[in-house]
């Protein structure tokens, strides 16, 4: 038996490299198990977010985004350029620049804050025991009087469509093309297959998302939903909705994707595919038969509203239990988690966690959709103003878009905020601000935004929940 910790994490993504960070500000003496190899073959911290995940996307989507802009988006600026090029190795290396640089700022957060790193892979045993098998396959068991479980998530792989070296691929695997494919394929319409598909597309691949459900970005605003999609057909994103998968077959020639729509069934040839089918909680392997942490039938870990599990001092957080897989809950978890552990009383409100698709235009909310509130019973009324008649987003060339705002009918408390449009990822900041400090429409419309911005959308909206925009024609309510 090995050294004992005050808090072991197992896992160094944003939920765990979070907790173990926060466990050791609060004095509390600190490892974190950590199994992840990265491109360079070396042990890196992080986890999905930063090695495959998030950033990296982020990085390429920027790229790619710069290059449409001045490939199709300059000329009424009087701006034109001749002989455009894109070099994508030199892309995909900036990416791996910026995972290197963050992933070695949280090597040097963890020094500074004296997290031991345990690398290899991590295995809870009964008696919150955690068995550590390293790189060298080197087996130590360590023990902790706390143990927190944050192991976050993998691609789902389907059955029909295996992966298949650079052909038929996860989003990490469409993360690191050299080249752009000629005609791309993509399996779910859901956030990586909008985002991914975007950053290839713009790039010059001809791109079809086959998508098996009936409704585009089922969990966003209708609205929002139908506004984005109805942009993303004019870049040319063909997104082929009710199109299930039943067989994919890879060729020197290509992969041929077979599916059934309204029409029967159909097929496309494809250069490259990825699947991006939604992700499961990495659990497997990961306790020992008598942990005493339970498992539901999707494979996350058992937690209750404290994100505890059934072991007493054995938490879980992240990707790998119930909720959003979102990088910024998982941090607050394990923030949550860290501050229980030394007997605080900290809250974490799931209705004010705000989602973001990356794509153009970006598509943004926090707290509750019209449908969710009609199936609640809850009486709403709604403001919209179009980012069509914001002087800031004309002067971008961003123009469409619009931003939603829902009240509750009776007090006027903002219950939910729906963004499409430029910057919606910052934007969408103010209106978990309103959601978490409880504002009413009302106080929003009261409160003086810089001209010209992009804000001023949201004020409007906040203003047209009353039928009072002052830029555009509504409805007047009182
Ligand atoms: P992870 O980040 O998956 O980390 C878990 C870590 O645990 C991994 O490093 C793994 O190696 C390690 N591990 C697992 N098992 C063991 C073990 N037994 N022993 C030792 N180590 C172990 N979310 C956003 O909020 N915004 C975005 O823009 C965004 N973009 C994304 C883009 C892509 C392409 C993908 C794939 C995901 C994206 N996400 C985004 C989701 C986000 O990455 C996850 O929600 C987040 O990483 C979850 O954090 P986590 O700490 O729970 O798990
Ligand atoms: P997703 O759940 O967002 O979308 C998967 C889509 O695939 C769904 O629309 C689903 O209906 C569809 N689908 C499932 N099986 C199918 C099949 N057999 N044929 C055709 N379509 C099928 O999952 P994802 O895009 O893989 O992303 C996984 C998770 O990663 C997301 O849920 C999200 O939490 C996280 N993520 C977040 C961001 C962000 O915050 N910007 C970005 C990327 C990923």
């Amino acid at each position: 038996m090995s050294e004992k910790y005050d808090v072991i994490v197992i896992g160094a993504g944003p939920g765990g490299y979070v907790a173990a960070i926060r466990c050791a500000q609060l004095g509390l003496k600190t490892a974190c198990v950590e199994e992840w190899i990265n491109k360079q073959q070396k042990p890196a911290l992080g986890g999905t977010c930063l090695n495959v995940g998030c950033i990296p996307s982020k990085a390429l989507l920027e790229s790619s985004e710069r290059y449409e802009e001045i490939a199709h988006h300059n000329a009424d600026h009087g701006i034109t350029v001749d002989g455009l090029q894109i070099d994508v190795a030199k892309m995909i290396a900036r990416k791996d620049k910026i995972v290197s640089q963050l992933t070695g700022g949280i090597e040097q957060l963890f020094k500074a804050n004296g997290i031991t790193w345990l690398q290899g892979r991590g295995k809870l045993l009964a008696g919150k025991q955690v068995q550590v098998t390293g790189h060298d396959s080197a087996i130590t068991t360590y023990s902790a009087d706390n143990i927190i479980v944050a192991v976050g998530s993998t691609p789902i792989e389907l059955p029909i469509a295996k992966w298949l070296d650079t052909r038929i691929v996860d989003s990490a695997g469409a993360l690191d093309w050299e080249t752009v494919p000629s005609k791309l394929g993509v399996i779910g319409a859901g956030v990586i297959g909008l985002e991914l598909g975007s950053v290839w597309r713009r790039l010059g691949a001809e791109v079809v998302v086959l998508e098996a459900m009936d409704d585009f970005l089922s969990s966003a605003d209708r609205d929002v939903a139908k506004a984005a999609q109805t942009q993303f057909k004019k870049q040319g994103l063909d997104i082929r909705l009710s199109s299930k998968v039943a067989k994919v077959e890879a060729s020197d020639d290509g992969v041929t994707v077979t599916y059934n729509d309204a029409k029967g069934e159909q097929s496309v040839v494809v250069e490259r595919l990825i699947v991006a089918v939604g992700r499961k909680p990495n659990t497997a392997g990961a306790f020992a038969d008598d942990s005493g942490v339970q498992l539901d039938e999707r494979g996350r870990v058992v937690v209750d509203s404290h994100l505890r599990t059934a072991v007493p001092g054995v938490y879980a957080i992240g990707d790998c239990v119930v909720g959003p897989m979102l990088a910024h809950k998982a941090s607050e978890e394990g923030v949550i988690v860290a501050e229980q552990i030394v007997g605080q009383k900290p809250h974490i409100n799931y209705d004010a966690i705000p989602w973001v698709i990356y794509t153009h235009p970006e598509i943004a909310w926090v707290g509750k959709t019209e449908a969710d509130l009609k199936a609640a019973g809850v009486a709403y009324n709604v403001g919209s103003f179009p980012f069509a008649a914001n002087g800031r987003a004309k002067a971008m060339d961003q123009a469409d878009g619009m931003v939603k705002v829902l009240a509750d009918a009776t007090t006027d408390r903002i219950l939910g905020v729906h963004l499409v449009g430029p910057l919606a990822s910052e934007m969408v900041g103010q209106a978990v601000i309103a959601i978490e400090t409880e504002c009413s429409a009302e106080d929003v419309a009261r409160m003086v935004f810089a001209h010209p911005s992009l804000s001023e959308a949201v004020h409007e909206a906040m203003l047209a929940v009353d039928g009072r925009a002052l830029h555009a024609v509504g409805k007047k309510r009182k």
